[in-house]
């Protein structure tokens, strides 16, 4: 048999290599920003077109290559970042694989300049699938720029896959983000389509969250600062308050490098405890400084994941940096937190020993405690007033009830009540008046034929609005009404991008607007269920439910955005109606396609008949 073992070429071998470094245009920008970061540049341009689609060139001032430097880059595993073994357990750099600009080049068309600080011409690479199609002396500013065009235009596979253009410049922000947070020394700035979407001065880093996050962060900052023998912790936790329902906006960064890790996650959150719901994330920038021989970053090729040798002592500092900061900020009341308080670490057994452990411990228990009470309070509040509502008559005579237990009786037996499945629409007699009232400025009740109909306004408005979503963007747009003030909004660079990607949608259901400069939008027209309402909060309600709606139901663009819609303009539980409304929201909902249950499989209504309302009262 012959010998039939040979060794792939240098083009294939790339292009496999290809595939793990550079998934998307996000990856290649990464790369390259990683690149011009190692370079020393102190500024450096991203420019993208059609989400990195077309074009993602980025320029720095950096220390620029030799023309020998400039062609070696592109060879696999050519780095000027390692040299031995060694130095692979002490890296300070970004890059060391070099394995980058090679993978970059199997997949696109490549044009590289580039000048050092003591050569007077530079160097023009024309790279295309791995091929140098040109080389010569070119005039260059010192420095070096990238351009990839046409990413994956040889691996038609790849390509085809690539998400719409907002999901992919969504990754392309967040990885410009990553970097520019972890060296606000150096000014980035970033252009898509022309259209500037950022432009960083160098500063500090809280200057540099506020100029990618936007102005509102400025008051939510709570510095987080913790120095232990085993590694220091700084950076900024948003205060409790500011904790959205939608992840994102949290970041690691290991040794100014960015990671993603469940574990130290938890930990933050954990530090947390009480202050936030369950369902809601704060935003966080937080750098831990290591000393690199207790990492191993090698683990996966896009190094976004890390290993620690000592996770549990990781978790026990961050969590406790977490407490203290917040602690510390009056965020939540503090007890006897020492400011500098330093954490000891047992660095046998990982355990972190706080000398004020226990007193935490205690404090956060209390606080709880304090919530729960407050809870109390509130509904004890409510019962009040429903009872000053529902029975002026009763006060005033200074007769005391119990309303509060007599109601929890009656609301088990209703929810097993409305577990057969009434069909309402029989109810209604023609020509008779109906009565309604109002319970809790909650639930609607209503005589119909056979007794009580118990609606849930909220529930029942969100499904008589979701429809008529639905049908406004399938086919006939929503009434719009012209603003008298128009208002501009400005977004953040992803929600900017994702409300341009949306128009159509956003339009069929009632809003009206254009862009008006740098991530900002104008909105001349509302949907009408919004009279009177605040544009900019609607709109980012709006844009922020549909985020959620995509990414915790994974639904396609119409649902999330009749849903998002739905619960956005929907009367709320708590509003008192007129009997007026009452009816017309009875009558809305029980001409609805689907009148049993509101947008998220909740009941709308309920029937109380005489046989239950007899069973309840031993009839
Ligand atoms: P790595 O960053 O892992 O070394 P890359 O493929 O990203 O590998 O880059 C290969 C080499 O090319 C780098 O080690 C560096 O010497 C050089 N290089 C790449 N980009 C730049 C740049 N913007 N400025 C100066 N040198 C660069
Ligand atoms: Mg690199």
């Amino acid at each position: 048999m012959p010998d039939i073992i040979r060794l792939l070429p240098d083009s294939i071998a790339n292009q496999i290599a290809a595939g793990e470094v550079i998934q998307r245009p996000a990856s290649a920008v990464k790369e390259l920003m990683e690149n011009a970061v190692d370079a020393g540049a102190s500024n450096i341009q991203v420019i993208v077109k059609d989400s990195g689609k077309s074009l993602i060139q980025v320029i720095d001032d950096g220390s620029g290559m030799t023309e020998t430097d400039a062609r070696m880059s592109f060879e696999r595993h050519a780095t000027s970042k390692i040299r031995t073994a060694e130095d692979l357990f002490v890296i300070r750099t970004m890059g060391f694989r070099g394995e980058a600009l090679a993978s970059i080049a199997a997949v696109a068309q490549v044009e590289m300049k580039t000048r050092t600080a003591d050569s007077e011409l530079g160097t023009l690479l024309l790279i295309e699938g791995s091929e140098v199609k040109k080389q010569e002396p070119v005039a260059a500013p010192k420095g070096t720029s990238i351009a990839v065009r046409n990413l994956f235009f040889n691996v038609p596979a790849r390509r085809n896959f690539l998400k719409s253009n907002p999901v992919e410049m969504k990754h392309i922000i967040e990885e410009f983000q990553r970097t520019a947070l972890a060296n606000p020394e150096i000014e980035f700035s970033l252009y898509h389509n022309d259209l500037e979407v950022y432009n960083l001065k160098k500063g500090k880093l809280s200057h540099r969250i506020i100029g990618l996050f936007g102005k509102q962060y400025r008051e939510q900052l709570a510095v987080c600062r913790e120095e232990t023998p085993v590694m220091n912790v700084r950076g900024y936790l948003g205060k409790p308050e500011f904790s959205k329902k939608t992840r994102g906006e949290q970041f690691f960064f290991v040794n100014k490098r960015y990671i993603k890790n469940a574990y130290l996650n938890h930990a933050v959150k954990i530090g947390y405890e009480n202050l936030i719901p369950d369902d809601c994330h704060p935003f966080y920038v937080l750098f831990i400084d290591i000393d690199p021989r207790h990492i191993d970053v090698n683990v996966h090729p896009t190094k976004t994941e890390i290993k620690f040798d000592d996770e549990r002592t990781v978790y026990g500092i961050i969590k406790s940096a977490v407490r203290q900061s917040l602690g510390a900020h009056n965020i939540a009341p503090s007890l006897d937190f020492s400011h500098n308080a330093n954490i000891h670490v047992n660095l046998d057994t990982g355990e972190v020993l706080s000398r004020d452990f226990s007193t935490r411990q205690d404090y956060y228990d209390e606080k709880a405690a304090l919530l729960k009470t407050e809870k109390d309070r509130n509904n004890r509040l409510n019962w009040d007033r429903i009872y000053e509502f529902t029975n002026p008559s009763l006060e005033r005579s200074g007769i005391q009830h119990d309303w509060n237990k007599k109601d929890e009786g009656i609301e088990v037996r209703l929810s097993s009540a409305a577990n057969d499945m009434p069909d309402a629409k029989n109810e209604f007699e023609a020509g008779q008046t109906r009565m309604t009232f109002q319970v809790q400025n909650k639930y609607i009740v209503a005589t119909v034929k056979s007794g009580l109909l118990l609606v849930d306004q909220q529930s029942a408005h969100e499904r008589i609005l979701y429809e008529k979503y639905m049908s406004a963007l399938a086919h006939k747009p929503a009434a719009s009404q012209q603003a008298l003030f128009p208002e501009t909004i400005e977004l953040n660079p992803v929600d900017f991008t994702l409300a341009l990607d949306l128009k159509p949608e956003i339009e069929a259901v009632g809003f009206v607007f254009d862009i008006f400069g740098k991530n900002s939008i104008i909105v001349h027209g509302t949907p009408v269920e919004l009279e009177g309402e605040n544009i900019k909060k609607a709109f980012e309600g709006l844009i922020e439910q549909y985020k959620l709606n995509k990414s915790e139901l994974s639904l396609n663009k119409r649902e999330s955005m009749a849903r998002a819609m739905a619960k956005q303009t929907s009367i709320k539980a708590g509003k008192a109606l007129t009997g007026e409304e009452m009816n017309s929201l009875i009558d809305q909902l029980f001409a609805c396609a689907n009148p049993n249950y509101d947008p998220n499989g909740k009941l709308t209504f309920a029937i109380l008949d005489t046989e239950k309302i007899d069973g309840f009262l031993n009839r």
